[in-house]
């Protein structure tokens, strides 16, 4: 039976006054809005109590399963606030498919693509006052899910919980859209083969955030991560996928082979590639050829992407061996950025249909 997190409130807490000084400047994800949605999962009822509440902290027991075994899996995506006011989210099935991935890779229920739209849909339509409109702001949303049930044996869960949640953000970077430092790293790997790469899940993450501490020591803002078993093929960034821009006119980026998380931003700049004059490529790509190619000239521009900082142009890779400058003016990079962003805010042609109203 399809969920319908329906809510008996329909009014927030915080006044109008509260939201908009917030909004002001909200930063990234220190803000929670009045609501999120809520769903529990067991083996005999399914997905059940599906639930619209205020935002709260939760009650659960020591021995629940995430606690122990990490197992999680979560999704991001935004909802944009038009000039006329209308609320929109960008590419959400997107997100819903992937997150039954996820789940399916994780050993933990799949819910289904309905049930996680009307989930994203229903918090925002409630929380619509916290949609700010400024440049470059939205409101993410962060929906997620854990094994719940209160055993410590080892094996899948037999109950979980989903949750959206959602957060008023700016920009990702605080500085604007300035070129980032990464640090590449050959020492520590993200993901391994046949692993959970290609699943969104707080494992990933938890395993890139000590290399992303050596990353601030050298002065770096992220990691980019090479390929486990061999270290010689670039993979991606700890939350964010790996593009660069060829003097051939190509926008390459390394193929999906099972430890990469199919970024929706990614597979829309590749959509988007062959109306702005690139060639859209994936291939494997080693890390010889970027770092040669940024010094001979054959790679012209390097940049991260994904839902939260959008595009970031890359300024440098620095690795062990020394710094490996991207010279030039990240004029591509900063083009696809403006056509993305352009398509999401709804201020040119939508050609694929991705955006979708909310309210
Ligand atoms: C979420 C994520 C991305 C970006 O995906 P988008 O769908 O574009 O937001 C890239 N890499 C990793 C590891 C991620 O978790």
């Amino acid at each position: 039976m399809a969920l319908s997190f329906s809510s008996p409130e329909q009014v927030g807490f915080c006044g109008d006054d509260i939201i908009e000084e917030i909004n002001r400047d909200p930063g990234f994800g220190q803000y929670f809005t009045d609501h999120m949605a809520v769903a529990d999962w067991d083996p005999e009822a399914g997905w059940h109590s599906d639930r619209i509440v205020p935002y709260a902290p939760f009650s659960m027991d020591p021995s629940a399963a995430v606690f122990h075994y990490g197992q999680e899996i979560f999704e991001g995506l935004k909802a944009y606030k038009r000039a006329d006011g209308s609320i929109w989210l960008f590419r959400p099935r997107n997100n819903a498919i992937r997150f039954m991935n996820s789940a399916r890779r994780l050993a933990l229920p799949e819910l289904p693509e309905a049930d996680f739209i009307k989930s994203v849909t229903a918090l925002v339509t409630l929380d619509a006052r916290w949609v700010p409109g400024a440049d470059e702001q939205s409101l993410y949303l962060r929906p997620f899910m854990v094994a719940s049930e209160d055993f410590i044996g080892v094996r899948p869960s037999k109950k979980a919980m989903y949750c959206c949640f959602a957060s008023p953000v700016g920009a990702y970077f605080k500085s604007g859209v300035q070129p980032v430092d990464i640090w590449v790293t050959k020492t520590y790997s993200r993901v391994g083969a046949d692993g959970t790469g290609a699943a969104k899940c707080g494992g990933n993450y938890a395993a890139s955030l000590m290399p992303q501490e050596v990353a601030y020591q050298n002065g770096c803002s992220q990691v980019l991560f090479v390929d486990a078993a061999t270290h010689t093929l670039v993979e991606e960034l700890g939350g964010m996928n790996f593009f660069l821009v060829t003097a051939a006119g190509e926008l390459v980026t390394p193929e999906l082979n099972g430890n990469i998380l199919p970024g929706v931003t990614r597979d829309s700049l590749l959509a988007l590639a062959p109306s702005m004059d690139l060639t859209p490529v994936e291939r494997s790509v080693s890390l010889d050829e970027v770092l040669e190619g940024l010094a001979g000239g054959a790679v012209r521009e390097v940049f991260a992407c994904g839902t939260a900082a959008v595009i970031t142009p890359i300024g440098s890779l620095r690795a062990e061996d020394g710094e490996h400058a991207a010279p030039g003016d990240h004029e591509v990079t900063l083009r696809l950025r403006q056509r993305l962003l352009d398509i999401q805010y709804g201020r040119v042609d939508d050609p694929f249909d991705w955006t979708q109203k909310v309210c």
